[in-house]
């Protein structure tokens, strides 16, 4: 075993013995440490800083109690957290998560995530990840504004706009942020800053909503072009139908290709015309209904139960865009046989280890989130340039600037991979390059 290994290993173990219970975030470290050996070996004073150990460790985690009264007067109990995973590039920022499912191995794993794909989009950024395990599904407006200003009355002591920066993530969009902004604003005044992800009218950025979505289909085009393809008459399925999947089967159509389904947390709609994109959003985006309406509202389309990856149908490009974990080895070997040849991520870490091992063996074009979804928080800090400079930019000045950063992040991540002899590698390529980022500007620091 090279020396380079050999500490990786041992890393590993600690991690391990820390918290063998925390299984996402032992996955995410595990990626990761699986790519990076030839980092190490070229870097040798890694080792002599002890940059794994530093890295896997938070800087802090804040966890609180959340109280607040439901509409049928019973007091209610939420834990909230947030996880301050790394500041050696800029402030905390990343993303508030409210789902039933949320606890400290899924927020260390996002948090993990976010400061290596933070690194990649160039900007001035370290970071974070927060939330809780509050479900807003079927909640009243007034339960979730009442839930959302419980959440920032404890979290607003430990954030701001140099501090630590919010955003959302699963379950938290427009609605929620604008309630908890209007509650740091009443505790602390306006700082539109400190928040992004706010409706336009509040301060927030123009082409924040699509941001994730287009970035995705903007880094895979590049992608695709560099292997001599495109989205150019291709079929499409992707997974989820939240802010992420809506704006990433927008992007698809203009592109030219067809996304032939979606999905939501209990089944499928198989539209093979190509997904009604105003019909999805006035489903999901005004009137919060599930997908078994479009199939009701839309003739031939159908609807099934079930994973869409388990859907047998000819295509050749996959985006996932629902959760963690939403694809494992079997459902990779079933794309694979369906004739899927590209899967790039607009979730985070929705591939498991032993579906990332398929898409390799079989050389597929692959995105990795932290490269592929990385437009979202990219338009993030363009937000936070907007609020520091007092100003709007247009739409297409923001769409732009996300082009450039996608264009860019693809740029160094097949750089990177050819650098290490590893051509084509782009999963090598995303963890050696952000690792780089983030490992050498804590170098500089000193510890
Ligand atoms: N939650 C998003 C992500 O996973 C965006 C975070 C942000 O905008 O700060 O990157």
């Amino acid at each position: 075993m090279t020396a380079a290994k050999e500490y990786i290993e041992h890393i590993y173990q600690k991690v391990e013995q820390r918290g063998a219970h925390q299984v996402e975030f032992l996955q995410a470290v595990r990626e990761m440490f699986d790519t990076i050996e030839p980092a190490i070996a070229k870097n040798p004073q890694f080792i002599k800083w002890n940059i794994l150990e530093q890295l896997i460790e938070p800087e802090r985690i804040i966890t609180f109690r959340v109280p607040w009264v439901a509409d049928d007067g019973t007091i209610q109990v939420n834990k909230g957290f947030r996880v301050q995973f790394n500041s050696a590039l800029g402030p905390y920022k990343g993303g508030l998560r409210f789902h039933p499912t949320v606890n400290e191995s899924i927020l260390k794993f996002l948090g993990f995530e976010q400061m290596f794909k933070n690194s990649l989009t160039g900007l001035p950024i370290g970071g974070g990840k927060g939330g809780a395990d509050f479900d807003p599904k079927g909640k009243s407006d007034e339960e979730v504004m009442r839930f959302c200003q419980s959440f920032m009355t404890e979290l607003q002591k430990y954030i701001g706009p140099l501090e630590d920066i919010p955003a959302g993530d699963i379950g938290v969009s427009g609605r929620e942020i604008g309630y908890m902004y209007g509650q740091y604003k009443r505790l602390n005044g306006a700082q539109s800053g400190v928040l992004t992800g706010k409706p336009v009218s509040m301060n927030g950025s123009l082409a924040r909503t699509e941001a994730t979505g287009y970035g995705l289909v903007y880094y895979t085009e590049e992608m695709l072009k560099a292997n001599g393809q495109s989205f150019k008459g291709q079929k499409v399925i992707v997974s989820g139908s939240g802010n992420v999947a809506i704006y990433a089967i927008e992007k698809v159509h203009e592109y030219g290709g067809t996304v032939i389904a979606c999905s939501d947390s209990n089944g499928y709609i198989y539209d093979e015309s190509g997904i009604d994109i105003d019909l999805l959003k006035q489903l999901k985006e005004v009137e919060r209904k599930r997908l078994t309406d479009y199939a009701e509202r839309k003739e031939d389309s159908s609807y099934y139960e079930g994973s869409v990856w388990d859907f047998d149908v000819d295509y050749s490009i996959a985006l996932p865009c629902a959760t963690q974990n939403e694809i494992d080895g079997e459902k990779a070997s079933r794309m694979v046989k369906n004739g899927v040849y590209c899967v790039s991520e607009g979730a985070n870490m929705p591939s498991n280890l032993d579906a990332i091992h398929v898409y390799l063996d079989n050389k597929i074009f692959y995105g990795p989130a932290k490269a592929a979804n990385a437009g979202g928080v990219a338009t993030s800090a363009l937000e936070m340039a907007q609020n520091a400079q007092h100003g709007h930019w247009t739409f297409e000045r923001v769409d732009q600037e996300l082009q450039v950063i996608m264009k860019n992040i693809f740029k160094t991540v097949e750089e990177t991979a050819s650098e290490y002899d590893l051509a084509g590698n782009y999963l090598a390529g995303v963890n050696i390059a952000s690792f780089l980022n983030v490992a050498n500007a804590m170098i500089f620091q000193g510890i």
